[in-house]
Order: C-alpha cells, then sequence, then structure tokens
C-alpha cells in the first residue's frame, strides 16, 4: 500500500534524477479514451529505457506500486484514482526498419503509426489491425486484433522489463492467445521486435483507407469509449448477447450502452467510472440470466473506488 509520505518521497527522488515528465495527482480522466478515472499519485513520462529503468529502481527501493499505461485505450480506471505511480511509455518511441522486413519497436510508438510506416515501405502484415487505438506496447500486452489477425502473429521477440532487469522473451515465452499475453502487472514491455512480409506499398495503402472507412461505418459511436468492453465467450459473440438481452441504450448515471454497436458503452459527457462499472455489473447480470452466459471484461478495470462506494 502506498502511503502518502511514500509517494512523497518518491516524488522528491523522482525530481532529481528523472530526465523525462514529472507529475503528482495526474487525473487519469486526461489518459483513458473513456475520459474518466481520478487522480493517479505520481505521474512519470520516462525519457527513454534508462530513465525508465532508473525511475523503477527508486520506485521498488520505496516499495511504491506501479503500473504500466500506454494509451488508455482499454482501460478503465475507478474513480478514487491509483495509489502510487503510473508510468507512461509515450516517450518510448523509436521506431527501426531493419533488413529482412525487421522492424523494431519500442513500446509507446502509436500502432497506428508503425502500420502507416510499414505500408508506405511495402511492409504487409498488420494492416488489417490499422484503426485500432494506442502503443505497440498496449497491443502487444492485449495481443490486440480483429477476426482473424492478432497483433501477436508478427511478435517474433520483445524486450521485457521484470524486477527491474530487462531481458529478450521469445514469442512461445509472450503466450499470445485471445486478447491476452504472458505479460501482468509487475512487468514491462519496453520493445518489440517484429518480421513483416513483402507487400505492395500502394496496394497496402488503399487497404489502410478501406480499413478506417470500415471502422467509421462499424463503429460510429456516440462519446469517449473504450472499444469493446467484453471479451466474445467461446463460440458467441458479445454485442449480439448485449443486443439479445434488450441492452442497447441502456444507460446508468452518465454511461449508455451504445445504440450502434452493443459491445461499446460510451460516456455521455459526464460519467463516472461508478457509472460504467455499475452498468458493466449490470450487464453480466442481465445477460447471464437471459443467455446462461457470464461475459468477461475485456477491458482492464484498475484503481481505488472512492470512499463514498466504499
Ligand atoms: C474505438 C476503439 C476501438 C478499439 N478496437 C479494438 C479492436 O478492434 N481490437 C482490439 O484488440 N482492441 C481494440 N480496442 C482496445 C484497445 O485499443 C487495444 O486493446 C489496445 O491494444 C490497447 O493499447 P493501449 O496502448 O491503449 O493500452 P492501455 O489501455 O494503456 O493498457 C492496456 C493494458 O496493457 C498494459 N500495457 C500497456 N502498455 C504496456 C507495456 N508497455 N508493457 C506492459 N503492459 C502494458 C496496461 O497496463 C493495461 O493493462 C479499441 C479501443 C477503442 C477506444
Amino acid at each position: 500500500m502506498a502511503t502518502s509520505e511514500g509517494c512523497f518521497r518518491v516524488f522528491e527522488k523522482l525530481r532529481h534524477i528523472l530526465r523525462g515528465k514529472l507529475l503528482g495527482r495526474e487525473p487519469m480522466s486526461r489518459h483513458t479514451s473513456w475520459r474518466v478515472g481520478g487522480n493517479a499519485d505520481v505521474y512519470l513520462v520516462p525519457a527513454d529505457r534508462e530513465d525508465l529503468l532508473a525511475a523503477l529502481s527508486v520506485l521498488e527501493k520505496e516499495a511504491i506500486p506501479w503500473m504500466v499505461l500506454g494509451g488508455g485505450s482499454n482501460l478503465l480506471v475507478r474513480d478514487g484514482g491509483i495509489r502510487g505511480a503510473v508510468i507512461d511509455t509515450a516517450a518510448l518511441n523509436r521506431l527501426e526498419f531493419l533488413s529482412g522486413g525487421e522492424v523494431r519497436a519500442e513500446a509507446g510508438v502509436v500502432l497506428g503509426q508503425l502500420i502507416e510506416e510499414a505500408a508506405r515501405r511495402g511492409l504487409a502484415g498488420l494492416e488489417l489491425l490499422y484503426g485500432i487505438p494506442g502503443t505497440v506496447g498496449g497491443a502487444l500486452a492485449m495481443n490486440a486484433g480483429v477476426p482473424g489477425r492478432e497483433f501477436g502473429e508478427r511478435v517474433e521477440s520483445a524486450l521485457i522489463v521484470e524486477g527491474g532487469t530487462m531481458s529478450r522473451w521469445d514469442r512461445q515465452r509472450l503466450r499470445f492467445g485471445y486478447r491476452r499475453s504472458a505479460l501482468t502487472s509487475g512487468m514491462i514491455a519496453v520493445e518489440a521486435r517484429l518480421l513483416f512480409s513483402p507487400g505492395e506499398s500502394e496496394a497496402l495503402q488503399t487497404v489502410l483507407r478501406e480499413r478506417l472507412a470500415y471502422r467509421r461505418r462499424t463503429q460510429k459511436v456516440e462519446g469517449a469509449n473504450a472499444g469493446s468492453v467484453f471479451r466474445n465467450p467461446p463460440g458467441a459473440k458479445a454485442w449480439e448477447l448485449i443486443e439479445e438481452a434488450g441492452l442497447k441504450g441502456a444507460s446508468v448515471g452518465g454511461a449508455q450502452v451504445s445504440r450502434f454497436h452493443a459491445n461499446f458503452i460510451v460516456n455521455q459527457g459526464k460519467a463516472q467510472a461508478e457509472d460504467i462499472l455499475a452498468l458493466i455489473q449490470r450487464i453480466q447480470k442481465e445477460v447471464e440470466s437471459s443467455s446462461g452466459i457470464r461475459l468477461e471484461p475485456e477491458v482492464k478495470i484498475v484503481g481505488e473506488n472512492t470512499a463514498l462506494n466504499g
């Protein structure tokens, strides 16, 4: 448990060593696509991987819990915020194209940028994922994908920091599965090494334009959101089960089940995380009673409740 004195001590230490950005009591609503979430005690954006390792050593020495943040597009932060530190990977953004289709992308590289640059260079493999928000680190941790194509298929290995040391994990060790990998809290992916196939640049860029148009058509939703909220259960589609339970358009406070895509929950403008959480629980309960299937969230839920909700 991070005490406020512990966080203050860590903040002071980080202020002296960190070359990147350091903020205190930072609203997480500024960093999540749902635009909700209370304050993080300490928020840091390490300038590069050496800065990251130095910061981690301070956090671990002071026993301050931390979590890693990419684009915040798959994350629900509770209204009480985050006790401890949030490490934002935005400045780890080196992207290198090597020979033979090999690409090294640091965790904070925006996924869309990686796919666009690859297409421009005639490198094929991830174009169907174009339009998924977030970073390379988030896509790796979540094994982001669309039906029939996943980020992990193109990952040969990744540099992972765990317990303060960095090592290279091969794809077997990364154990990619449906929207999951072997990465758990306490681990940070610093860089992914990917292997693309040769393709024709013009044709690939046409696919990107088509993918974007398709997403705009099919994911036209009414407000801030985090994409699909629930995992598809084996042999079923979460959005269909939610629709069949009659929940399209259902709302709690400022959170509403999208009228366009039933597996999306939108922030109608003034939602709190507790509204979204209550709607998630309502969907779970009502879908279970109508179909017998318990939906499990795909989004990651972190942080503390406010004192009010215990
Ligand atoms: C409009 C919309 C559409 C979407 N469509 C899709 C889709 O089609 N397919 C799909 O798969 N997803 C989709 N998503 C969800 C989301 O974009 C993906 O899961 C994305 O890969 C998350 O990346 P991120 O950088 O935003 O991760 P974050 O939300 O920041 O983090 C997600 C999880 O990954 C962990 N993480 C992040 N970076 C690292 C790192 N460097 N090392 C270790 N762990 C890390 C975090 O701690 C957290 O547990 C959509 C979201 C939105 C808003």
